[in-house]
């Protein structure tokens, strides 16, 4: 039994997106007509195609769905899980408008889900993605200015590069085919970055909300997050890179849930040694000094400072809420807490940061990628010299008026002049932060009682801005 399939919430997915909508445009003294349009789903597309599989003809269920068009192109990403359904894909697409709005990024929301189990071999996968990306080609469903996928749960660069192939192929002479996908490898167009870029913004996330003194007392927590006890469920790409930079930054991973069960040492872990294992293994199991915890779900119950859900949604909902301990939730992951448990949660004072700004990493340097695709040029490629001589000219002037020599070391901070990867990383930090600081001015400013619903709050009044500047409602 998959994990969202636990406990059946009240709500489907979109109607609990649908409802945070709601409840944040009470805030807003908006035109209902505008805000019905935001909300509402624009379009979806559902294929059924045949695959063979062995010596069988399989019929496969796929989505590709833009909840909003109000910029172009639509972004979100394509998932493989046997859970797929379009509820499932509306919602997650209608997260990512909200999610582009909220870090400003100028792009609709879109998602795609193929219902199949991530763990099929390799082979059948590229015929899949590929049939699957012929028929957005023929529907009009991608390109660099219309739709733009990217990894999500069960894909990753190797897919992104399929659906690239297949795209150029059946697109000649289209000179932005690169910018038709993003997530891609380096050597494919893709941007140096993007792979950790999700678990990285959600790690600035959770940084800047633990470097706030009053927050951090309220939970009765230190500032900082060295010493911060962390569960993180899901050791893929998001979990993986969250847990990374976490425990560079002095925080204790102290539980690891993986679908075959969960392990827990209160002394931590070192995150690369339990991927090394998880490696040779095929699983997390077994971790020397660790315990196991067969019900992978109840390493979400045990005690921690942050609780870091990476894997799928509905995983906390009415049935487990109240045992939840941790005192922060980080949202890594997208939806999930049902609307119960984030109502549950949210009574009994835990602090939650929603995946509408945690997990927007992803989306912000797919951006990077895109623009680096349609201007076809490396970032950082036309000044980096520049920059890097005039650097030089300024310490020897330096060294000259004031007749002292700098060290070697504070040489090659100065000389150093940004690459592709630090002016990501920049973009992305600056990105969170500035978002972060957008999202507490309008919850304090609306009185808004948590971050979800001034997340949407955010997220509404950017996109009815925008509707207002193109003139769409006169
Ligand atoms: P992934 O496929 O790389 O990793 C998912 C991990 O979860 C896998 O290791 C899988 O084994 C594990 N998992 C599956 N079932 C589990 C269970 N029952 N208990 C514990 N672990 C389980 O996927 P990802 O790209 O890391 O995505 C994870 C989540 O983050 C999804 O909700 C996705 O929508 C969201 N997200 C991803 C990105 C991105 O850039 N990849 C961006 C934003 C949001």
């Amino acid at each position: 039994m998959s994990i969202n399939q636990k406990k059946l919430p009240i709500y489907s997915f979109f109607k609990c997106v649908e409802k945070n909508f709601d409840k944040a445009s009470q805030f807003l003294d908006y035109d209902k007509g505008i805000l019905k349009q935001i909300k509402i789903c624009n379009a979806v597309y559902q294929i059924f195609f045949p695959i063979k599989w062995d010596n069988e003809i399989k019929v496969i269920e796929a989505y590709r769905v833009q909840h909003s068009q109000h910029k172009l192109p639509c972004k979100g990403g394509i998932r493989f899980s046997p859970t797929v359904n379009q509820d499932e894909v509306i919602a997650l697409a209608a997260l990512m408008t909200y999610k582009c709005a909220i870090v400003n990024i100028p792009f609709g929301g879109s998602k795609g889900g193929i219902k199949i189990d991530p763990r099929i071999p390799d082979e059948f996968k590229e015929k899949l993605i590929r049939r699957y990306t012929s028929e957005l080609i023929k529907k009009n469903f991608i390109g660099a200015g219309i739709d733009v996928p990217a990894p999500d749960y069960g894909t990753g660069e190797q897919e992104m590069s399929w659906i690239l192939d297949t795209f150029i192929s059946l697109n000649p002479g289209d000179i932005n085919a690169l910018a038709c996908v993003t997530g891609k490898p380096i050597s494919q167009g893709g941007v140096r970055g993007r792979k950790e870029a999700t678990g990285l913004g959600v790690f600035y996330g959770i940084r800047e909300i633990c470097n706030l003194k009053k927050e951090m007392n309220n939970l009765g927590l230190e500032v900082g997050l060295e010493g911060k006890r962390v569960i993180i469920q899901g050791l893929g790409n998001v979990g993986y890179h969250t847990a990374k930079f976490l425990y560079e930054s002095g925080a204790i991973i102290i539980a690891l849930a993986e679908r075959e069960g969960a392990i827990y040492n209160p002394k931590g872990f070192n995150i690369e040694e339990v991927m090394n294992h998880l490696k040779e293994n095929k699983s997390i199991l077994n971790f020397v000094g660790a315990k196991n915890i067969k019900n992978t779900l109840e390493a979400l119950e045990i005690e921690c400072d942050i609780l870091i859900p990476a894997a799928l949604e509905n995983v906390i909902n009415s049935e487990n809420a109240q045992r939840i301990k941790a005192k922060i939730i980080a949202e890594a992951a997208n939806g999930p807490l049902t609307i119960e448990a984030d109502e549950i949660l949210n009574k009994k004072g835990t602090l939650i940061i929603p995946d509408i700004y945690l997990n927007a990493g992803g989306v912000t340097v797919s951006y990077f990628e895109w623009l680096k695709n349609i201007s076809h040029v490396r970032h950082g490629r036309m000044e980096r010299r520049f920059n890097e001589i005039k650097n030089f000219k300024i310490f020897q002037s330096i060294e000259k008026i004031s007749g002292k020599k700098i060290s070697e070391y504070e040489k090659n901070i100065l000389l150093h002049s940004p690459d592709e990867i630090d002016l990501v990383y920049s973009g992305l930090e600056d990105t969170m932060r500035n978002s972060f600081y957008e999202l507490l001015y309008i919850k304090k400013y609306k009185n808004i009682e948590n971050l979800r619903i001034a997340a949407f709050a955010l997220a509404i009044q950017k996109i009815y801005n925008s509707y207002q500047i193109l003139g769409i409602f006169p």
